[in-house]
């Protein structure tokens, strides 16, 4: 039946058609690998005698805590929601512009990002760095990624997003519940844990405590983390 043999023109026209199929069918991977991924960090490799008091969420603003923190000049990593300054903002400018806290990335909607494809990662890793550059003009370049949990795409998202680090924590120093988790011996490089709860300030106390007795002091994570 030569008459449906295709032509030259068409055969020609299939074979173009061919690479891109294949690249179509790559293309998942290619992205997955780049941008190039951020590294982990769940405690900082140094000699340095320095801790790390990372403070998570924002739901509740106790001036008590917010003065402790201004008063022992803690350069404390707040990974604040977006949603926990709409409602008092005021409580988070004062510690950026009066101390030397900084804010970083904790997405907008506090899901499980494993559980989300890469847009609805970087919907909500760069919907974060947005409204936190916004807000505070102060873009965030640590991504602490909610529960902890992260893929290969949150990685990349991470990077793409303008975070040099996806950072988990050593230490969750959280009293949760009236149930406060014993006390580690610290070591330098350690990241601790809190959250933004009604016992701050008294977490915040015996994680300085723990410090000093283990000749540490807090120091800024975003600069201890390479580019
Ligand atoms: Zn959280």
């Amino acid at each position: 039946m030569p008459r449906l043999r295709p032509r030259p023109a068409a055969r020609a026209a299939l074979a173009a058609l061919l690479p891109l199929a294949l690249l179509g069918a790559t293309a998942p991977q290619a992205a997955a690998a780049w941008p190039e991924p951020v590294p982990v960090v769940s405690r900082v490799e140094t000699t340095d005698p320095v801790v790390f008091v990372t403070i998570d969420d924002g739901w509740f603003h106790d001036p008590a805590a917010a003065r402790l923190l201004l008063d022992r000049r803690v350069p404390a990593s707040l990974f604040l929601l977006p949603g926990a300054y709409a409602y008092d903002s005021g409580y988070f400018h004062r510690l950026l512009d009066q101390g030397p806290a900084r804010v970083e990335n904790h997405t907008v909607g506090h899901p499980d990002l494993t559980a989300l494809d890469a847009d609805g990662q970087r919907a909500e890793v760069c919907g974060a760095r947005d409204a936190h550059l916004a807000e505070f003009g102060d873009g965030p370049r640590l991504l602490r990624p909610p529960y902890g949990a992260y893929d290969a795409a949150t990685r990349t998202t991470a990077r793409a997003c303008g975070a040099k680090a996806v950072v988990t924590w050593t230490h969750d120093l959280t009293t949760w519940g009236g149930w406060t988790p014993p006390a580690p011996e610290l070591k330098a490089g350690d990241i601790v844990l809190l959250h933004f709860n009604e016992t701050l300030e008294q977490d915040l106390e015996r994680v300085l405590a723990l410090a000093d007795a283990a000749g540490l002091r807090p120091a800024p994570l975003r600069e201890y983390v390479p580019e």
